[in-house]
C-alpha cells in the first residue's frame, strides 16, 4: 500500500524587503507572525513564518527575504500560484480590503469555484478562495476578524518543465488523487481538509529562474518522525533522491526535486512553533536554534528590523 499525504505542510517564497513582506501578510492579509528566525542555510538572512494563529500544519507559508536580490521569473518548475482558504461567503470582504490598500484584484472562476486573484507586493501571485473545510482561525489584527479570517492554504498551482512526470509525482509519490481536468488544468486532492487540492498546469509556462517573488519550494505532511523516515524510504523506492534528514528545528523536512523541477520537501507536523516560546508570544522575538545562540548578537544588529504593525487603508 503507497502512501498517501494529508496536503501541503507549508510554501516557502523568495520575497524582497522584510517589513514589506510582514506589512502585507500581516497588516493585510491578516495572518499571524508565528516565528521569527533566521534561515539556518544562510543566518545573515531571516526566515520568517506566518500562518493562523496557531501555525497548524496546512495554514504556513515562509518567506526568505532577500533585501536587493534580483527579481526572479514564475515558470515551469514552481508554485505558480498559492491559493488561501476564507470562509464562505466572505469574498466581497475581502475584495473590497484589498481594493482599499490599492491592491488590483482580479475575480475568477476555476472548477465551479469563485477566486481573488491579486499579487503580493514583491510579485508573488496570490489567490483567496471560499470554500468549507479547515476551522475558523480566531486570531483578530488589524481589521480582520474571526468570521473573515483567513483559514489557511487551499491549495496551489502547479507550473512543470514535465506535467507528466509532476503528475505521476503528485499521484504515484505523494498519494494525491486525481479529482477533474478543465481547461488545461489538473486538479488533485490529498486527503487532508486544509491545503489539500492542488491544479497542475498540463502545459509548460516557460522556465521559472530563481529570485525574488517567487515560491522556492512546497513541502507536504508527514504524520510524525515515524511517518517521516518512512516516507523518506518511499521516496527513494519510487526512484527519487531524497537529502539526509534536516532539524528545522520546528519540524523535521526532506527534499526531493521531482522531475517536472519543482522542489518537493516533506515535513513532519511536530513539534511546531510553541516548543521554543509560548503560543501567546511566539513570533514577537527572534529565535535562534541552538547552534546560532551565541551569535545572536551579530545577527541582530545585522539583520534589518522588522515591526509587526497596523497599518490602515491609504
Ligand atoms: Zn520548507
Amino acid at each position: 500500500m503507497g502512501k498517501q499525504t494529508a496536503g501541503i505542510h507549508h510554501i516557502t517564497a523568495i520575497v524582497g524587503h522584510p517589513q514589506e513582506n510582514v506589512d502585507f501578510y500581516g497588516s493585510v492579509l491578516g495572518l499571524r507572525l508565528i516565528k521569527k528566525t533566521v534561515n539556518f542555510d544562510d543566518p545573515g538572512t531571516y526566515h520568517l513564518y506566518f500562518g493562523n494563529e496557531g501555525g497548524q500544519p496546512g495554514t504556513i507559508i515562509t518567506f526568505f527575504p532577500w533585501e536587493n536580490a534580483p527579481k526572479g521569473k514564475i515558470g515551469d518548475g514552481q508554485v505558480g500560484v498559492t491559493s488561501y482558504l476564507v470562509p464562505e461567503g466572505s469574498l466581497s470582504f475581502w475584495e473590497k480590503r484589498l481594493s482599499s490598500f490599492d491592491i488590483k484584484v482580479e475575480t475568477l472562476t476555476r472548477f465551479g469555484e469563485d477566486y481573488l486573484a491579486f499579487e503580493d507586493p514583491h510579485g508573488l501571485q496570490l489567490e483567496l478562495v471560499a470554500r468549507a473545510g479547515g476551522t475558523e482561525n480566531p486570531y483578530p489584527f488589524s481589521g480582520v476578524t474571526a468570521d473573515v479570517a483567513i483559514k489557511g492554504l487551499a491549495g496551489t498551482t502547479l507550473y512543470s518543465s514535465a506535467p507528466a512526470e509532476t503528475a505521476a509525482a503528485l499521484e504515484n509519490v505523494m498519494g494525491l488523487e486525481r479529482v477533474a481536468e478543465e481547461d488545461g488544468l489538473v486538479r488533485y486532492k490529498a486527503t487532508g481538509k486544509i491545503g489539500n487540492i492542488i491544479d497542475l498546469k498540463n502545459v509548460s509556462v516557460g522556465q521559472g529562474e530563481i529570485g525574488v517573488g517567487m515560491v522556492h519550494h512546497i513541502a507536504w505532511r508527514a504524520e510524525n518522525d515515524l511517518d517521516h523516515l518512512e516516507w523518506s524510504s518511499w521516496v527513494k523506492e519510487k526512484g527519487f533522491y531524497p537529502t539526509e534528514v534536516k532539524d528545522r528545528n520546528y519540524f523535521k523536512a526532506v527534499y526531493y526535486r521531482e522531475r517536472g523541477g519543482i522542489l518537493f520537501e516533506i515535513a513532519t507536523d511536530g513539534p511546531g512553533f510553541a516548543h521554543d516560546e509560548s503560543y501567546e508570544t511566539m513570533g514577537e522575538k527572534l529565535m535562534l536554534p541552538k547552534q546560532f545562540e551565541e551569535y545572536r548578537e551579530q545577527m541582530e544588529a545585522s539583520l534589518t528590523p522588522v515591526e509587526l504593525r497596523t497599518i490602515k487603508p491609504e
